[in-house]
């Protein structure tokens, strides 16, 4: 208690920041109630302030401040008996805070009020008039929740305001923010609460305490039903909140890696997060009603970068050609959005090289070609469907800017990818099956993606891109010191999406975890030996297994595995059955040339007829027989994905 009476109106200390950041303030007003102070400081051209708690104050200030029987000014003298303190600032962030805790505020009555009020306590009664405007303004915009007792969330609101309150107020922008050179970029984006929400009175649970970090309340209840927070902190290279555009978020993200292309090499970004948080919104572009405008999405700023690059001095002699590509992951398919949504084959050569089999390339000359691309592959994918979001919450949309030679050579390749919504991973445990395989596989893709943008990172012998079609098909986007790949999460503001956003949150963090900002003294988990890169999907959930992830279900793997199975046997039938609808039309022509023989040739041959009538029966026979025996295959690997898909714990984690 000694320590306190050296804060003094007009001293000079050290505060730390929310972001952790310590720096030089003044004293500006002494709370002797509640053991707090205000500091002021200046900063970006304007005087800043805020309250903070005197015990948060003494342990930041141990060695600067005078000692207490220093004489000379004024003294602060705490009241007794003292009153409940509040968790110092330094711990708020991991700290439930119960709101009556919160409300327990002395009131602010000056001991004799006769005597002038003094500069604290008018200082304290300005922080308080604040708080209780801004408390105002804040229930307003969440659909006056304070006042409206028939808003259960009134509580939570008010509880995250404080939270807020409690930060610091000074506005930081990504105005004056350096660019910075990221081999792996991972940053998360906050959507605007929507007129939906708004009307539901949905509590925003999202707050952005600096242009790096993003904190999600919690809203939670204990035993005895007392309301409280529990406030979850990540950081990322970069957080933008709901007032960032997506230029903005271009210029951080997607535009620092185009360079690479340019210089031979392959640039991805991802769009990632559940369905309705913005995903679409940030890659093709803001929407009005239904139409899109695909001008202000990261497709066509990028576009428009290229072809700027491309004729600039530094770059215009490699002579480069400009095409594009769009198309969709669907059910571990590949499907050409620029080719009426054909169907297509990937296969991969002795070298590994993964080539999607016809894949439409249309040759652009310009920023408004690439957009009529966009637009027309979008409108295929979004064809025949109730919302744009029923097909495309299921399915990865690829679109690729791509650079080739004169003489046709790659040279490098921009892919920009819309992912699929992370929910539908959870849907594995589905009792309807094509709704439980479409959850397996954008759940096994979406592993499968962290695992190679770690083994990346890591810089490993080998990347496990085999274990989805989505990383087969991106192959590249991993391997090689040009690689450069951004990720963008994105997460819904609202308290309903509180699970998803927390689960978009942990996927990036680990994706960012293993990145070049990795936290110190966390060394990234080992990647599982060497022996099993013959089978990427065995790898896969060696490594996830060895990261310790909660969400990992020892059944998992088995189920992957059979729906993989099940997905190979049912191309192979298809397969099959094409080839044999095509050598039937042959068979039928041969069939019909006998018969005109035996017809019409006096001098035919019963022998060579039935010689050559036998010949075509068994190879129809053979063929049915195979075909046969590759129905029976789907119908055993059905059976056996039932069957593994029951013994699944719980519903996988949602991604
Ligand atoms: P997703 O593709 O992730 O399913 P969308 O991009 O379709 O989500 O976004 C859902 C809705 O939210 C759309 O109406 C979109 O316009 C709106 N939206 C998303 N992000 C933003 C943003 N940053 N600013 C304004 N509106 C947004
Ligand atoms: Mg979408």
């Amino acid at each position: 208690m000694a320590q306190q009476q050296v804060l003094r109106l007009g001293l000079g200390l050290n505060i730390q920041r929310s972001d952790g950041r310590i720096h030089s303030a003044v004293v500006s007003g002494l709370n002797e109630a509640q053991q707090s102070i205000t500091v002021e400081w200046f900063e970006g051209g304007e005087t800043k302030g805020k309250e903070v708690e005197v015990e948060t104050v003494l342990a930041l200030n141990e060695n600067m401040l005078p000692p207490s029987d220093w004489a000379g000014f004024e003294q602060y003298q705490p009241p007794k008996p003292a009153p409940p303190v509040q968790p110092p600032a330094q711990s708020r962030k991991n700290v439930s805070v119960p709101l009556a805790q919160k409300q327990n505020f002395p009131a602010q009555t000056p001991a004799d009020p006769s005597k002038r009020k003094s500069q604290c306590v008018k200082e304290i009664d300005k922080i308080k008039k604040n708080r209780e405007e801004r408390r105002q303004r804040v229930n307003q915009n969440n659909g006056g929740g304070d006042i409206d007792p028939s808003n259960p969330n009134w509580e939570f609101a008010q509880m995250i305001e404080d939270y807020r309150h409690e930060l610091d107020a000074s506005p930081v922008s990504f105005a004056n923010q350096i660019v910075r050179d990221h081999r792996i970029c991972v940053c998360v984006r906050k959507r605007p609460i929507n007129k939906k929400e708004k009307k539901a009175k949905t509590v925003d649970v999202v707050t952005l305490p600096s242009l790096e970090s993003m904190t999600v309340h919690e809203p939670k209840l204990k035993v005895d039903l007392t309301k409280f927070l529990e406030n979850h902190n990540f950081h990322f290279d970069y957080t933008f909140d709901e007032n960032i555009d997506n230029a903005t978020v271009y210029k951080f993200t997607a535009q620092p890696i185009i360079r690479t292309i340019f210089d031979g090499g392959f640039a991805t970004c991802f769009a990632y997060g559940q369905t309705g948080s913005g995903k679409t919104h940030t890659m093709g572009g803001d929407f009005t009603g239904k139409e899109q405008d695909f001008s202000a999405g990261i497709y066509a700023m990028a576009a428009r970068d290229v072809f700027d690059l491309l004729r600039s001095t530094h770059y215009s002699q490699l002579d480069l050609k400009v095409s594009c590509s769009f198309f969709e992951i669907y059910g571990g398919k590949v499907y050409d959005l620029l080719a009426k949504r054909a169907k297509r084959r990937v296969l991969e050569d002795g070298k590994s090289v993964v080539n999607v089999v016809d894949l439409k390339e249309t040759p652009v000359l310009s920023v408004n070609s690439v957009l009529n691309a966009i637009k027309d592959g979008s409108a295929v994918r979004t064809s025949g469907q109730t919302s744009a979001n029923a097909h495309s919450s299921r399915s990865h949309a690829v679109f690729q800017i791509i650079l080739r030679t004169t003489r046709g050579k790659l040279h490098g390749k921009f892919s920009l990818i819309d992912l699929a919504g992370n929910e539908r991973g959870a849907d594995t445990s589905s009792a309807n099956r094509a709704t439980r395989l479409e959850g397996a596989e954008i759940n096994k893709s979406l592993l499968a993606l962290k695992e190679c943008i770690r083994a990346m990172s890591m810089k490993a012998m080998h990347i496990p891109f085999r274990a989805s079609k989505l990383t087969q098909v991106l192959r590249d986007s991993f391997i090689g010191e040009k690689a450069r790949t951004c990720m963008i999460a994105t997460c819904a503001p609202g308290q309903n999406s509180v699970e998803c956003t927390l689960n978009t949150l942990r996927y990036a963090d680990r994706v960012k975890e293993l990145g070049p900002g990795s936290k110190p003294g966390k060394p990234a988990p080992p990647l599982p030996d060497i022996e099993n890169n013959d089978n990427d999907l065995a790898y896969m959930h060696q490594s996830l297994r060895s990261q310790g992830e909660e969400e990992e279900d020892p059944e998992m793997y088995n189920f992957h595995q059979a729906v993989d199975m099940l997905q190979e046997a049912q191309d192979m039938l298809v397969d099959e059955h094409q080839q044999c609808i095509s050598e039937n039309k042959e068979y039928l022509k041969q069939e019909e040339q006998i018969l005109q023989r035996v017809d019409q040739d006096v001098d035919y041959d019963i022998e060579d007829y039935a010689r050559a009538l036998d010949v075509i029966l068994q190879r129809k026979i053979n063929r049915l027989k195979t075909m046969q025996d590759k129905l029976n295959k789907v119908r055993s690997t059905l059976n056996k994905e039932e069957e593994v898909s029951k013994t699944l714990r719980r519903p996988a984690k949602k991604r």
